[in-house]
């Protein structure tokens, strides 16, 4: 097994053969610098190389033994240029494996160097499997690396004629082993990168969703009120203009019930403040009990509440309020041996559809001014009453 060449090798080429020679060799390399290292799986990447080689090269077989990590060269795979007449290329029949220093392709991996095996008939090594009809007459095997020089494998080319190869072969095999590793490497690299990507990319998606979901929980915290866990004014706010969309576009009727507890500072003042905070939580209790999921109710601030009833006329709205009144009056709490109890009084503006829409209200703070305005009239006229404000009159009726 060795490396020199002698003249002769030049010899047996005239001007002709190496021009044919030269063409056939750059189209080799051409086909190869045209694989895409984006592919898939890296055996078929130097699949697509062996038969870059055999297309354009007078050589019969080529196959190619990766190295793994514990130093075992496998034939991943190999081809001929039988079957490349044939259409499809087919794997070498079973996998042959040798250990770095065993054998040409093993000491190919070993030295690090080329490795030609002019006549193989005559070279003990390979006599074992002279008898199968398949064995060549020479081989060359030329180690190929990464661009850090780590071993990726050993290219094996044969042909059944012994000495065949030439010098000219020789630095083909060289230039395209190269190229094959550069390839090699950069598939690697492009496939490690991919992961790469999509592992961050799975991070950030993470994170995006974290980040949305604390956006939507500070969002809901920030329109909601701590201590009752009822919605705050913000929520009301931001809720209210579906049903003035609903009544401008359905003409469906709301009401809105502006509520405050009677005497307050007195409970506050007599009980204590955590007392006054314990009856504000029980009143917000038995408020959520009174409405449908679809209403609106909150704690506009203090020991005030809003309420709207959707889609509710004006008899139904008085209905409800005068029913919320009754129950926050039935409502008893304990303080030492004493029995405490309070009331509440409510103005109700009633949005309903009608001719006159020029002497209806259509702005919120509007809506909230009138309903505070039957508010102040109910606490006028004695608490622990409903009040509706009359919008046709513009007054408090
Ligand atoms: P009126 O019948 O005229 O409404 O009298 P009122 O005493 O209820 O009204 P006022 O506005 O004078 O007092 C409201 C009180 O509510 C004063 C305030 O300290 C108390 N208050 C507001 N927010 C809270 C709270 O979160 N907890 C407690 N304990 N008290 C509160
Ligand atoms: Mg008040
Ligand atoms: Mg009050």
């Amino acid at each position: 097994m060795l490396l020199s060449l002698d003249n002769n090798d030049w010899e047996r080429s005239n001007v002709q053969d190496l021009i044919v020679d030269l063409v056939n060799a750059l189209s080799a390399v051409k086909s190869l610098s045209e694989i895409s290292c984006e592919m898939a799986d890296e055996k078929q990447v130097i699949r697509m190389a062996l038969s870059c080689l055999l297309s354009n090269q007078d050589i019969e077989r080529c196959s190619f033994f990766i190295a793994d990590d514990g130093g075992v060269l496998s034939n991943v795979t190999g081809i001929s240029v039988i079957d490349q007449a044939g259409g499809e290329a087919s794997v070498l029949r079973g996998t042959m494996s040798f250990r770095t220093g065993e054998g040409i392709v093993g000491a190919a991996a070993a030295t690090g160097e080329m490795q030609y095996c002019r006549n193989c008939h005559e070279d003990e090594q390979f006599a074992l499997g002279a008898g199968d009809g398949r064995m060549p007459g020479s081989i060359v095997c030329t180690p190929v690396f990464t661009l850090h020089r780590e071993l990726i494998g050993v290219l094996n080319v044969s042909h059944s004629e012994p000495g065949f190869f030439t010098v000219w072969h020789m630095r083909l095999l060289q230039v395209f082993s190269n190229i094959l590793g550069q390839l090699i490497t950069n598939r690697r690299l492009f496939q490690q990168m991919e992961i790469q990507i999509a592992s961050r990319t799975a991070e950030l998606e993470r994170l995006v969703e974290e980040t949305r979901r604390l956006k939507d929980y500070y969002v809901s915290m920030s329109m909601q009120d701590q201590l009752t866990g009822l919605h705050n004014r913000r929520y009301f706010y931001d809720q209210v203009g579906l049903a003035f969309a609903q009544h401008n576009r359905y003409e469906y009727p709301f009401c809105l019930l502006m509520m405050d507890i009677d005497h307050f500072k007195s409970i506050n003042d007599e009980y204590g403040h955590a007392f006054g905070d314990e009856v504000l939580i029980t009143v917000a209790d038995a408020l959520k009990k009174l409405v449908r999921n679809t209403d609106i109710l909150v704690r506009f601030g203090g020991e005030e509440f809003v309420i709207i009833f959707v889609n509710t006329g004006c008899d139904n709205g008085k209905t409800f309020a005068e029913r919320i009144r009754n129950k926050i009056k039935s409502l008893k709490w304990r303080f030492a041996d004493r029995e405490v109890q309070l009331t509440m009084s409510i103005g109700l503006y009633c949005m309903v559809p009608q001719a006159d829409k020029d002497n209806q209200q259509n702005d919120i703070d509007q809506i909230i001014h009138c309903a505070d305005t039957a508010l102040y009239r109910a606490k006028a006229n004695g608490r622990d009453r409903v009040e509706v404000f009359d919008s046709k009159l513009n007054k408090v009726g």
